[in-house]
């Protein structure tokens, strides 16, 4: 009997020995076994990978689903320290399209190191990212194979949600940090093929950011990606060809500079200060910070004329609105383009009941960015939805009673986007626009062909109101002109 009891210990022991790991773990075994082995994963330090590419221009396209404009990137180089969560993007970006801040090459250094995420201007000023930002930042240093198998490899890590698609291999990781990814893995060569994370965008709500990998290497006994490319929800905002990666050079210093680590946490946008002019009897210029707004009183009610940036700005204008004119009905909310700076208070006009006046090609993106979820970070139309209501433009629509007239333009053929709309007053001969002529501006790449749809449209214009910037006279918009003549 004694002989026999010690036999079934041995049996069950090597059963267990032998019995092969749950499939989520299997598909992190298969993928470390692929990139180089468990312990040459653990055992790296930095890596340092370069090259060249492209930034996409979300959601300041010609339209929203537009992919011509683009930033090639040279000089890009991506460090990581993979042990200390620090990681570093230098690279220099010069715009493909007519860019407000210019043609120029810009140099840009991103960081992130712990919670602090940091930029660093080409002066060499270091100023510190929202929390927000840091947090993505975080996330997208295991937007690689090695961060993030090393991860999945870590015995605090949680895998979960085993599963195939498409050829490929699916495991849910949730990090030792609480961060949660989603890692495939090709069903043949094991490599792994993308990472995917959640996060929230103020204008599209709960995302998921995804990294692909593609061109695998051998770098120093490990298989590293050549080629990654990153998308926002369904729009692509990097592609990146490395042509040299480092496995445990000299990271250089990563820490966040003393500018940043000792600036106070961004836990969200400013709060909102709108000042209020009233430029013409029933026009008042709602300015205050960097994004200014226009109301307009009809006989019986009464119209915005932007509601940009987020909840915050569009919702203390709505409320300085109300304020001027008490007993008005404020109804509409007039949109100049689908650019994400002048459309991220739009979720908010809706959810205070605000109609939505648009240029016609902006119509399907607002009808399906008002029913996106934002359940990451509830902003106020998911704490209060509402139903979209909405009026396309398409080349003029006039607004019109006994009080107040104003007509919307399409601004036609402008280089910075299809789907701008600008607000004439013919009586006041007062012109309402974004973008296409900000006074003081350095650069002004639209403002000839805002000229051009002026004397096309024949309209007489003393006044210029800005959505950016200050009033100016007319004479201002022309000297543009005569300043590129002069200099060119
Ligand atoms: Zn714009
Ligand atoms: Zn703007």
């Amino acid at each position: 009997m004694r002989h026999a009891g010690s036999f079934a210990v041995f049996v069950v022991t090597a059963a267990i020995g032998c019995a092969p790991p749950p499939p989520e773990q299997q598909t992190i075994n298969d993928a470390a076994a692929a990139l180089g082995g468990r312990d040459r994963i653990l055992a790296v330090k930095t890596l340092v990978l370069e090259g060249e590419g492209t930034n996409g221009n979300l959601g300041q396209d010609m339209t929203m689903d537009a992919t011509s404009q683009a930033f090639a990137l040279s000089g890009y180089k991506r460090t990581i320290d993979v042990a200390a969560s620090r990681a570093r993007i230098e690279q220099t970006r010069t715009p493909n399209f007519a860019y407000f801040q210019g043609p120029q090459p810009q140099r840009q250094i991103l960081g992130v190191d712990g919670d602090i995420g940091y930029n660093v201007a080409p002066n060499g000023t270091a100023t510190r990212t929202s929390n927000a930002v840091a947090k993505d930042r975080r996330a997208e240093i295991l937007h690689h194979p090695v961060t993030i198998v090393r991860a999945a490899l870590d015995a605090s890590a949680k895998l979960s949600n085993p599963r195939e698609a498409n050829g490929q291999r699916v495991v849910d990781i949730t990090a030792s940090s609480g961060q949660t990814f989603t890692l495939a893995i090709d069903g043949t060569t094991k490599l792994p093929t993308r990472v995917v994370s959640m996060t929230d965008n103020a204008n599209l709500g709960d995302v998921a950011i995804e990294t692909s990998f593609a061109d695998y290497q051998d770098v120093s006994g490990l298989k590293l990606p050549a080629r990654i490319t990153t998308k926002t929800d369904k729009y692509t905002t990097a592609d990146i060809r490395l042509t040299k990666q480092t496995v445990d050079a000299d990271a250089g210093d990563l820490a966040a500079p003393a500018a940043a680590a000792s600036a106070a946490p961004i836990t969200g946008p400013p709060p909102a200060t709108v000042t209020a002019e009233e430029i013409a009897k029933g026009i008042w210029f709602l300015a205050g910070q960097s994004h200014h707004s226009v109301l307009v009183e009809f006989a019986d009610h009464l119209t915005l004329i932007e509601a940009p940036q987020n909840d915050t700005r569009a919702l203390a204008v709505i409320a300085k609105a109300k304020e001027l004119r008490p007993g008005k009905p404020l109804t509409h909310v007039v949109n100049t383009h689908h650019h994400f700076d002048h459309s991220g208070g739009l979720r908010a006009a809706v959810s205070e009941g605000l109609a939505v006046v648009t240029h016609d090609l902006n119509v399907p993106f607002f009808k399906e960015a008002m029913t996106r979820p934002h359940t990451i970070v509830p902003d106020a139309l998911a704490r209060n939805p509402k139903e979209l209501k909405i009026e396309g433009v398409g080349e003029e629509k006039t607004l019109q009673d006994a009080a107040m007239t104003m007509t919307i333009y399409h601004i036609a053929g402008n280089p910075h986007a299809d789907t701008l709309v600008m607000a004439y007053f013919p009586k006041e001969r007062i012109l309402v626009e974004a973008d296409v002529f900000s006074p003081a501006s350095a650069f002004q790449p639209y403002a000839a062909n805002l000229l051009e749809n002026i004397t096309t449209r024949k309209l007489k214009v003393d006044r210029v109101v800005p959505i950016h910037g200050t009033i100016v006279p007319f004479g201002e918009l022309l000297k543009t002109q005569t300043q590129t003549k002069t200099t060119s």
